[in-house]
């Protein structure tokens, strides 16, 4: 154990896993079971692709979406608190941007941005700071690999293509969205292609991760299942 890790009282729980495998919904139902902190690292890349996208920056120039989110972190522009209804609310400046940021033009933004190199550092330190006491559950890709590499408890949550686009397809077209089935799925793979293909902090299991496949899971039965591998640390 590295004397950081050594330093913290409670765990650090890193969950990663591909697009709608469920790790929004199950992490927040980690923290709450646990009384943690729930820190989501996607809205973080979304809310940097939402502020280049205003700004006029075209998601491809790293440099610039990189000069982007490093003035976001320094101004500490970025904030999450928490919703009346137990999830996060999620500010740019201020502003309440958690329904701007989970567009599908927003997942394929925060996608590609999130491939830059000075993007992924420019958020690196935050992510860091935001678990270093502990008593906090981290969610995103790379959590276990690179962001808390010590991590007390290491999740992959995945499922099938099919079932993860079933799922994400419901939400949207719960807020209102109109997409189909068919691009969903094709844009759930596009995403992994890209977040598992990248050379930087790509998508994939920490060899010491619990793989936790919610395929036929219900979301209860996933938060069970990773409560349990909690208090078994
Ligand atoms: O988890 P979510 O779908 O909100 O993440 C949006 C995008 O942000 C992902 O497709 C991925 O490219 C990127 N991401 C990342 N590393 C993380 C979290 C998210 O690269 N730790």
């Amino acid at each position: 154990m590295s004397s950081e890790a050594s330093k913290r009282t409670r765990p650090v729980v890193a969950i990663d896993g591909p697009a709608g495998a469920g790790k929004s919904t199950v992490a927040r139902r980690v923290a709450d079971e646990l009384g943690f902190v729930l820190v989501d690292t996607g809205a973080m890349y979304r809310a940097v692709a939402l502020a280049a996208s205003r700004a006029g920056v075209p998601f491809s120039d790293g440099a610039a979406v990189g000069a982007v989110a490093a003035a976001l972190v320094d101004e500490g522009a970025l904030a999450f608190e928490r919703a009346d209804g137990g999830g996060v609310r999620v500010l740019l400046r201020g502003e309440d941007v958690s329904t701007a940021i989970r567009t599908p033009e927003m997942s394929q933004g925060a996608s590609t941005v999130s491939a830059h190199p000075p993007v992924r550092a420019a958020l690196l330190a935050m992510q860091r700071q935001a678990g270093a006491g502990g008593g906090v559950v981290l969610e995103g890709r790379d959590i276990g690999t690179v962001v808390f590499p010590d991590a007390e408890v290491k999740i992959f949550l995945t499922a099938s293509d099919e079932v993860r686009a079933a799922r994400r397809h419901a939400e949207l077209v719960a807020k209102g969205q109109d997409v189909t089935l068919e691009a969903t799925l094709a844009d759930i793979r596009e995403r992994d292609a890209r977040d598992s293909g990248r050379d930087v902090a790509p998508l994939k299991q920490a060899s010491d991760a619990v793989r936790v496949d919610s395929s036929s899971m219900s979301i209860d039965d996933a938060v069970g299942e990773i409560l349990r591998v909690v208090s078994a640390r």
